[in-house]
Order: structure tokens, then C-alpha cells, then sequence
């Protein structure tokens, strides 16, 4: 059995390795020292990513997108994942969740995101429910035929960008085999929305730039126009995003520590002591 790429995936890793060496590595710097993205820069990796085609390509042809499949998606990841997270964030790749959105939600959310007209981000977490995600306290509830939304998330990536975000929120308790789960509903937010605040998160000890948010929801009113998916669907929904993301996670730090072990092979072939290579020091080797 051949596991090595076709000529065609080839090219696509050769294709998003020269973009993040050409568009990405040469502002690393930048941010590093002041901890943002220059909004100059942001439109122009953005702008860049469209024009070579690679913008939303994790989603399908029929909707504008580069109809990758789920291995040529994780190679670009991979490649992505050896430049800063930050600016990778404009290399844009919307939630594939938004293939869920019905009616005129296509038109609003998952046409301008494919686009790059619209950016979003994803909430699930908050802070007493990470891991054990189902037992979430961020509610809605049913009042006058809208929702009302009440609650925190943390953790929220690219929230500080995004003009909508996608939320998973509990509407009730169902009983299953593991005990009580809470039953969720996934929600479009659009900024602006009243009830609505974002603020920034907490400091990370790496990913300078990157920023994660947290997101506020007081008395939040939404519609039912607002409702991603099947009302109290949203575990099935959250879960078919999650499968994905599992493997992206993994072969984003796959290009990281790819890009640390090209750092550490260059110096230890650079780096002379006791008149030789240190690279050439059986430990150093290994
Ligand atoms: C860089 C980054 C970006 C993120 N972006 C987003 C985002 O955009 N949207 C979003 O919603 N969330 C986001 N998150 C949050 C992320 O989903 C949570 O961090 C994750 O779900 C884990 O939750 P937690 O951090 O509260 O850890 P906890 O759930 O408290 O886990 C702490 C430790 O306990 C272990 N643990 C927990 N349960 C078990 C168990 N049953 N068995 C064994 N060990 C267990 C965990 O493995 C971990 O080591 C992001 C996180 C990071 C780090």
C-alpha cells in the first residue's frame, strides 16, 4: 500500500509552505514585539489567501470553497501550523459548521464567511465546563417566541475578529446512560447584538497576538432565525464539528514541532564546541 501524496496533494503542501514562509514568517517578528496584528497586515494575508484560492478550502466546491478533502485539509493545516498563530488566523478557515446554516442564514453567515466578507468564531467552553463540555451552565429560554440567552464562555479564539459567533447554550436536562446531560441548541450571534459583550481573555504564555476572549451574554434576545441547526440538536451538531477539529489540532502541532526540530538541526549543525559540531556528540544526535 503506497501512503506517500499524490502529485496534486504535493503541491498543495508545497503551495501553503511557501506562503507561510513568504506571507507569514516575515512579520512573526512584529507581532512578537507588540502582541498584535497590524490590521494592514491581517486584510493582507487575508487578500493573499483568497487570490491563491486557499480561502475556506475546507469547504465544499458548491459553496465557493476549494473542496479539499479531509487529508488535503490536514496537510494545509500542517503547514499552517509551522507559522505564528496569529497571522495564520488570516489564512481563514471558517468553522465547517456553517454548512448546517438553512434558508437565508446561507446568505448572511456561511456565503460572506466562505467569502472572507465575514469572520467568526466558535463557543463552547466556559469556565466550569472545558473537557466536560455537556455540562455547560450558559442558558437559553424560551420567552415571548424568542430566546433569551444568559451566561460566560472563555477560551473563545478569534472572538476579538469575528463578526458572528456560534454558540452552544443548554435548554434542559436530558437523562442518559452517564447521568443527567445538559440538552443544546447552537445560536449565530452577530456583534452588536444587545446582551452581547466581548472582552479579552486571559494572557497565554506563547501564541503572542493570538488572543482569546471572553463572551458575555446578559439577557441576550435572539430569534428563532438565530437557531444554527435542529432545535436542542446542537450536541450532534458541536460533535461533527469536533471530530474534525480533533485531527486539525493534531496536525497543526505536527508542523510546529516540525518547525522547532528544523531550528534545533540547523544549530546543532552550525554550532561548533570542543572544535566540532555539537550535532556531532552522540546525545546531541540523538
Ligand atoms: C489555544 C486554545 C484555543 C481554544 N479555542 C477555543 C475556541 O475557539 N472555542 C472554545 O469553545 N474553546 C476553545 N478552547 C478551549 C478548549 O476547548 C478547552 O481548553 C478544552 O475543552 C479543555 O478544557 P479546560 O481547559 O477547561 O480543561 P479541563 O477540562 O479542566 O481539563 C484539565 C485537565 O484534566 C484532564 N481531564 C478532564 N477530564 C478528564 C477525564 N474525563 N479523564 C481524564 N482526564 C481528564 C484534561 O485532559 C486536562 O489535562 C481553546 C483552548 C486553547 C488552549
Amino acid at each position: 500500500m503506497n501512503f506517500g501524496l499524490t502529485d496534486e496533494q504535493q503541491m498543495i503542501v508545497d503551495t501553503v509552505r511557501s506562503f507561510v514562509e513568504n506571507e507569514i514568517y516575515p512579520h512573526e517578528d512584529a507581532v512578537e514585539r507588540s502582541g498584535t496584528v497590524p490590521p494592514d497586515i491581517a486584510e493582507q494575508i487575508k487578500q493573499k489567501t483568497l487570490d491563491l484560492g486557499f480561502y475556506a478550502c475546507n469547504f465544499p466546491q458548491e459553496v465557493g470553497g476549494a473542496g479539499l478533502s479531509h487529508l488535503e485539509f490536514a496537510l494545509v493545516e500542517r503547514e499552517l501550523g509551522r507559522g505564528c498563530m496569529a497571522l495564520n488566523h488570516f489564512f481563514g478557515r471558517p468553522q465547517n459548521i456553517l454548512m448546517a446554516c438553512e434558508g437565508d442564514q446561507k446568505e448572511r453567515y456561511l456565503l460572506p464567511a466562505v467569502r472572507g466578507e465575514k469572520m467568526d468564531a466558535l463557543a463552547m467552553t466556559e469556565p466550569g465546563a472545558g473537557s466536560d463540555v455537556r455540562g455547560m451552565s450558559c442558558a437559553a429560554e424560551r420567552k415571548g417566541g424568542d430566546w433569551v440567552l444568559n451566561g460566560t464562555k472563555h477560551f473563545i479564539s478569534g472572538a476579538d475578529h469575528a463578526d458572528f459567533v456560534i454558540v452552544f447554550v443548554a435548554t434542559g436536562v436530558d437523562d442518559t446512560p452517564r447521568g443527567p446531560k445538559k440538552r443544546i441548541i447552537t445560536f449565530l450571534v452577530d456583534r452588536g447584538t444587545p446582551g452581547f459583550t466581548i472582552r479579552d481573555g486571559y494572557k497565554s504564555v506563547s501564541h503572542r497576538g493570538y488572543k482569546n476572549m471572553i463572551l458575555e451574554f446578559d439577557d441576550c434576545r435572539l430569534s428563532n432565525d438565530q437557531v444554527l441547526g435542529a432545535v436542542d440538536g446542537g450536541f450532534a451538531v458541536m460533535n461533527e464539528w469536533l471530530y474534525a477539529t480533533r485531527i486539525t489540532v493534531a496536525t497543526m502541532s505536527v508542523g510546529r514541532a516540525r518547525r522547532c526540530f528544523d531550528y534545533a538541526l540547523n544549530y546543532a549543525s552550525e554550532r561548533e564546541q570542543f572544535g566540532q559540531k555539537i550535532g556531532k556528540y552522540q546525545g546531541v544526535s540523538f
